[in-house]
């Protein structure tokens, strides 16, 4: 089985409020056993967290080894204050506060670090991103900082111009990239970074009556187009569902996720090797090499 690149053992895909809420003043290990029984059963032995704010992923580290599971967090992500990322994470101002973040985050056992660099698609409405990118110049300094602590950066992005200034930046992964265009699509494929679509939290949405499938179906065809054209570029890809996002369920998400790319491509070989590639590149890359 593959490795899921992309988890938030924080939530459930069921509700995310009680899911939270559950380890507000205490992480609750046995949820976390659980859902690490989950992944156990579906044969899946590597988890890159996306991470969170209250120190359930740090947790979910201490105790992944019991199930044969490599566990890779950032403990939290980073977001700057005013944009999106308060969910999975903790907010900085300036530079020097981000810094602090960075470091905060490695003594608290990061193995690499989260950066949100945009908001997340706006289910109700095709194309809409909601809130404000970062700006390049920052995003830029971000991933150099983190960088220089000699740490890898996953960074959640969406948007042709905020994944073209992420690529450009050198971030190592870039997770969710809806709405890309051919030229975003280009730079990403030319670069170093392993693209994680994410394509089940479209996907799954379809048919769950929160939103409407019609917009949904074109966020998919528009993801499916993006992810070929990438393929045929050159780039490289990896599978990460976002499991604990709405109707993305732990251990059965990575099995969603891959599913998604055989109808996008066929089930082969190659599709295998080029996607384990991908999870290969992740597992060497997004560890502490201190
Ligand atoms: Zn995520």
């Amino acid at each position: 089985m593959f490795g899921e690149c992309h988890a938030h053992m924080i939530m459930d895909g069921v509700n995310y409020r009680e899911a939270v809420a559950q380890h507000q003043n205490k992480v609750q290990e046995e949820v976390l056993r659980r859902r690490f029984e989950q992944y156990r059963e579906k044969g899946v032995s590597f988890i890159r967290d996306g991470g969170d704010a209250l120190g359930v992923s740090r947790r979910a580290k201490e105790i992944a080894g019991d199930y044969g599971i490599d566990y890779r967090t950032p403990v939290f992500a980073i977001h700057k204050v005013g944009h999106y990322g308060r969910i999975v994470g903790r907010g900085f101002h300036t530079m020097e506060e981000y810094r602090a973040l960075v470091k905060e985050a490695i003594k608290q056992g990061a193995d690499f670090i989260k950066i949100m660099t945009t908001g997340i698609v706006d289910f109700h409405t095709y194309g809409v991103i909601t809130g404000e990118a970062l700006k390049r110049e920052e995003v830029k300094e971000m991933v150099k900082i983190a960088h220089q602590e000699g740490m890898a950066v996953m960074s959640h992005t969406n948007g042709s111009q905020a994944a073209i200034d992420a690529a450009e930046a050198g971030v190592d992964s870039l997770e969710h990239g809806n709405y890309l265009n051919k030229e975003a699509v280009e730079a990403l494929a030319d670069s170093s970074t392993v693209w994680v679509p994410t394509l089940v939290t479209v996907r799954n949405l379809i048919g769950c009556s929160r939103y409407e499938d019609s917009q949904i179906e074109r966020i998919r065809e528009s993801g499916a187009e993006n992810i070929r054209y990438f393929r045929k570029s050159g780039g490289q890809a990896a599978l990460g569902s976002d499991a604990g996002a709405h109707c993305v369920y732990h251990g059965q998400g990575i099995c969603d996720e891959y599913q998604a790319f055989c109808t996008i491509f066929g089930e082969n070989r190659e599709l295998k090797d080029w996607l384990k590639q991908g999870e290969d590149r992740i597992k060497e890359k997004f560890r502490r090499c201190r």
